[in-house]
């Protein structure tokens, strides 16, 4: 990595040689207080709107006025196969076949969808392990999923916590915890990046461990769908999903994405919770009895899709593919990120006052930096956001920031690096 420097000057240099740098303008990046763009550093949660997704939108509610029940079949994207339109762009996003993909619902419907497939708990193989500390909806139906068995979650749920000390998980704690396991875990459950640390786990290697044990292997990518770069098929992981509303700025509450291996496409007999969308499209309008799937991933779906919020995540992927798709900006990522770890290294506060606990290796993580601030971490992030910079506070006291590839630029990078500056000097 280059030396950087924290001038205005040096940013602006960085950005004029940034090939991705127009992408910005593809996006509304919402007003600060000044009424300037705010330097949006929050894309980890919400993604900012691309200027593409209202007219998206629009085209169908043409198409609902125009067509009204016709638009099933007719016009010019029907809505009966309108979820094959972000089949591919999806397969590439998360390293997967087409058929391994479909987007539908919403992240934690379709994590509880594939945990009823794939946790299928015996006498002896019943435990889950998970990372501690995962975020709550991910606590809360792998709870429930465990009680739907009849099991108890104090005694099936296993989780993984850092070295007294330490913030992240290591690999080969995570891999000894498999082995520990061996014949009594049924499925492993984790996030691709962890919310609150901004971890990136070796999910390679974490699915070639539980497969060595015979479990399952699934992973939550809500922060790593269109963060970092993903082989979900090559390594072989069994199942995840993820949102469309984070880094692939799909909108509030947009529809969620499901992967299922191929392994896995031509098994019909395997349980799931069946709906009507799942069912072979060949005979689904012949409304029979006898629920049979379709192949792959689509023999998951459930009900007729969400229209006006695929509208917008196809708008939304349009832009993450002519940016270049993950590797573009994979490249454009670590560089930003790289930049804003050095702006807050070079403060050379104490760790007693303000740490980043993101690991620095760039491989273990995607974009976000997770600031664990001692003391007055509120006030540091209120500070913040009076100069138009927006993160967001995760109790009790982490400071996270996403330098976005698609929309933020090394200025908005050098700019944070000011008011943080300008903290540490009062502070
Ligand atoms: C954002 C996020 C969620 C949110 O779940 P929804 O069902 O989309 O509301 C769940 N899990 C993780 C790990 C997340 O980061």
């Amino acid at each position: 990595m280059t030396s950087f420097e924290p001038t205005p000057d040096f940013a602006a240099q960085l950005d004029a040689q940034d090939p991705l740098r127009e992408f910005r303008h593809q996006f509304h990046i919402p007003p600060g207080p000044d009424g300037q763009d705010s330097v949006y550093m929050c894309g980890n949660s919400l993604g900012v709107q691309p200027r593409t997704a209202r007219a998206a939108v629009e085209r169908q509610f043409t198409n609902w006025e125009q067509l009204a029940v016709e638009g099933h079949f007719l016009g010019d994207t029907p809505w009966m196969n309108f979820h094959e339109r972000l089949t591919d762009a999806t397969a590439r996003i998360v390293g997967a076949r087409p058929v391994e993909v479909v987007v539908m619902n919403n992240l934690t419907t379709n994590l509880h969808l594939l945990l009823v497939s794939f946790y299928r708990p015996t006498i002896a193989r019943y435990k889950v392990l998970m990372e501690g500390g995962a975020f709550p909806s991910d606590q809360y139906a792998l709870e429930t999923q465990v009680r739907m068995h009849g099991l108890s979650p104090d005694d099936a749920i296993v989780e993984l916590v850092p070295r007294p000390g330490e913030h992240t998980l290591r690999t080969e704690d995570i891999l000894a915890k498999i082995e520990e396991l061996g014949g009594t875990l049924a499925t492993v459950i984790m996030g691709g990046i962890n919310y609150y640390t901004g971890q990136v786990y070796d999910m390679a290697a974490i699915t070639a461990a539980g497969h060595a044990v015979g479990a399952k292997v699934g992973f939550d990518l809500a922060h790593a769908a269109g963060n970092i770069p993903l082989q979900l098929h090559d390594w072989d992981v069994d199942f995840a999903c993820w949102c469309t509303y984070k880094y692939l700025n799909s909108g509030p509450g947009g529809v969620a994405g499901a992967f299922v291996h191929e392994r896995f496409a031509d098994q019909p007999e395997l349980l799931r919770l069946a709906g009507w969308w799942g069912h072979d499209e060949k005979v689904r309008f012949k409304m029979q009895k006898g629920f049979r799937p379709m192949r792959g991933a689509a023999g998951w779906q459930l009900s007729n899709s969400a229209i006006l919020t695929m509208a917008v995540h196809e708008a939304a992927l349009a832009v993450h593919e002519a940016a270049g798709g993950m590797a573009a900006l994979r490249r454009k990522s670590e560089q930003l990120t790289a930049y804003l770890e050095f702006l807050i290294t070079r403060l050379n506060l104490p760790k007693t006052q303000l740490e980043i606990i993101t690991p620095t290796d760039p491989a273990q993580r995607g974009c976000q930096l997770s600031l664990l601030v001692h003391h007055n971490g509120r006030d540091l992030f209120e500070h913040l956001a009076a100069a138009g910079i927006i993160g967001d506070w995760r109790e009790p006291n982490v400071i996270r920031l996403a330098p976005v590839p698609l929309y933020n630029s090394f200025r908005d990078v050098q700019r944070v690096g000011v008011v943080l500056a300008e903290w540490a000097e009062s502070n």
